[in-house]
């Protein structure tokens, strides 16, 4: 079959009639074949109220904030674009060009801070009022570019509102069937309100490969491109459109052709799918005998279907955060333990894997009411964050030690630097032991085995230490990738970058996967690639015996895993191990899994 035209790599404005393909980084494979929905599109409500005379410093202080954090917003998405390649690169610097100009000391800067101090109104009333002005002004006079301006200025005016309100956006309320998302940005709590049945896919200007949203899209099974050059908000709502999460592609207003083309390639995926899930009951074992743990990643506790179809044999990792987001206030032991004992009792006697909160980079829950810091990837997160505020820490274990009366539960430690970082947790856990024994709670015996993410570079080099005072591993390879090459894994215009077979993070792989045998105590890896066929021989040669991933991908490994040679990957693995440039390990990894014997259909 042939690949459908490629109109253009840079295309212009589009319109209702001509097929429009955009291009970014396919980070959940899959096509979705829809209808077009702008995330920035909804009309956001305002409420207009009164400011007494005494507060309304305050209030124009509280505009010049939004308007300070807008212009931070679009400084941040004008270095994006200038990185982006060709026209649509150029075309859309112009347009945040113009939007930052609407963020100086323009007409709306200033008639909105004139309302606020006249008209005694709160700042989201003084945008409104200040915007319909405007557009009312724009649309009289009957000028066409002028005309195209009216939606830029009112994305500025969403932006501020947004900003000033400080509410979280929910635009997923009224989706159409099929709904394509197309959005400037997802964070993972805006992914986590996708409902799947709904939702077909989803593209966004912004985030990377390794980010949290293309995780959670891997996970929910969506067709999702991140980096997407030029879409911004020049697409139009309800237009028909397919996503390619495979290839990185988006396409609006398809020919018929093209239509076809991928209503055939959506068709072969999804068999290709259903002849992997056959494999769910059979088990992991390399040619020559070695049984491999495969294990799932959850993020929501609605996978937890998804989980026990692909035949995991438990929850390596649960990424609490889910208990944390789209609210409020902070969830209750009881709360947490109610979900808890949701999943473990799901799970029928599989181990469950809690990771305590996760909280910071591009995941910080409202509920916590912290900011970012200055360098959120650097900064008060995971367990530190947690250790911080140890109310936050006591409840989540308590919740933790109730639930594993009902089946077997193991606590994870996320982003752990240091050994004194595991005696805390451990005085923590004493602490909550105690307080429930004395209120005749019933908890877990034996007590919960207390496990370390192994994350930070430091961590990996100081394997040994830490593997004496832990239970167990978990190799979280997505932020070792980061921090060990300093790249951001949530920050496209670097994705190029991110490299987990730079010789430097396989080092840091090996290192800690050997403290841990040596210290006679399980380890698995966690991170992203643990779930890629293409590192499966590289991962077992590495001395891995246990993967945890997301559930749909556990069907593609187990098929990799059964037809590799463990003595002969741990052989390839040695000659990698002594390479000294990521491509030529990328050239023999590749080789290797080229000639791997392929199953025969359906097994
Ligand atoms: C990792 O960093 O590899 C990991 C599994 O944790 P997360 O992706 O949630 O940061
Ligand atoms: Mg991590």
């Amino acid at each position: 079959m042939t690949a459908p035209p490629d109109p253009s790599r840079n295309p212009p404005a589009v319109s209702r009639q001509t097929e429009q393909v955009f291009h970014g980084l396919g980070v959940s494979p899959g096509v979705a074949i829809g209808v077009a929905h702008l995330h920035d599109s909804g009309n956001v409500t305002v409420q207009e109220y009164s400011i007494a005379a005494d507060r309304l410093e305050c209030e124009r202080v509280r505009f010049a904030d939004a308007v300070a954090r807008a212009s931070r917003q679009v400084s941040l998405l004008q270095r994006r674009a200038r990185s982006l390649p060709g026209s649509s690169g150029e075309e859309l610097s112009y347009l945040l060009d113009a939007y930052q100009q609407m963020l100086k000391n323009s007409r709306l800067v200033r008639g909105v801070d004139r309302r606020i101090s006249e008209e005694k109104i709160n700042a989201e009333a003084a945008v409104q009022r200040e915007i319909d002005q405007i557009v009312q002004g724009f649309a009289a006079m009957d000028d066409a570019y002028l005309a195209a301006r009216i939606e830029d200025i009112r994305d500025v005016g969403r932006r501020l509102v947004r900003n000033l309100t400080k509410t979280h956006f929910e635009p997923f309320a009224q989706l159409p069937k099929n709904a394509v998302i197309l959005a400037e940005e997802l964070t993972p709590a805006d992914t986590a309100l996708l409902d799947p049945t709904k939702v077909a896919g989803f593209a966004t200007v912004l985030g990377g490969t390794a980010s949290h949203t293309a995780i959670m899209a891997r996970s929910l099974g969506l067709p999702a491109i991140v980096g997407m050059t030029g879409l911004s908000n020049r697409a139009s709502e309800g237009v028909p459109a397919v996503i390619d999460g495979t290839e990185g592609k988006v396409i609006l207003n398809p020919t018929d052709e093209t239509l076809v083309f991928y209503r055939s390639k959506r068709a072969e995926f999804l068999k290709r799918r259903r002849q992997l899930h056959r494999l769910r009951k059979i088990p992991a074992i390399t040619l020559d005998g070695a049984t491999i743990s495969l294990q799932a990643n959850l993020e929501l506790s609605a996978e937890i279907d998804g989980v026990l179809a692909a035949g995991a044999a438990g929850v390596g990792l649960l990424r609490s955060e889910f208990l944390y987001m789209n609210r409020q206030d902070l969830p209750s032991e009881d709360e947490q333990y109610g979900e808890l004992l949701k999943l473990v009792q799901r799970l029928d006697g599989r181990t469950l894997t809690i990771r305590t909160l996760d909280a910071g980079g591009d995941k910080m829950p409202q509920a916590l009411g912290f900011g970012e810091g200055p360098n959120p990837a650097l900064g008060l997160r995971a367990i530190r964050l947690s250790l911080k505020h140890p109310e936050i820490l006591e409840t989540q274990l308590a919740a933790i030690l109730r639930v594993g009366v009902h089946g077997p539960v193991r606590i994870l430690l996320p982003m752990v630097s240091s050994v004194e970082e595991l005696q805390a947790v451990r005085d923590a856990m004493g602490q909550v032991v105690r307080r429930l024994k004395r209120r005749h709670v019933p908890i877990a015996t034996p007590l919960p085995p207390i496990g370390t993410m192994i994350e930070v570079p430091g961590a990996a080099l100081a394997a040994d230490a830490l593997a004496r005072h832990s239970d167990f591993f978990a190799i979280g390879t997505n932020d070792l990738t980061q921090y060990t090459l300093a790249i951001d894994r949530a920050d496209e215009s670097v994705a190029h970058l991110y490299n987990p077979l730079h010789p430097a993070v396989l080092r840091l792989i090996q290192f800690s996967a050997e403290a841990a045998l040596r210290a006679r105590i399980p380890v698995s890896v966690c991170g992203e690639i643990a779930g890629d066929p293409r590192y499966t021989a590289l991962l077992l040669g590495l001395g891995i015996r246990e993967l945890s991933m997301a559930a749909a991908n556990i069907p593609q490994v187990k098929q990799r895993i059964r037809t590799l040679d463990l003595v002969a990957a741990t052989r390839r693995v040695r000659v990698i191990m002594d390479q000294p440039d990521s491509r030529r390990i990328a050239q023999l990894l590749d080789d290797f899994n080229a000639d791997c014997v392929p199953l025969s259909d359906g097994e």
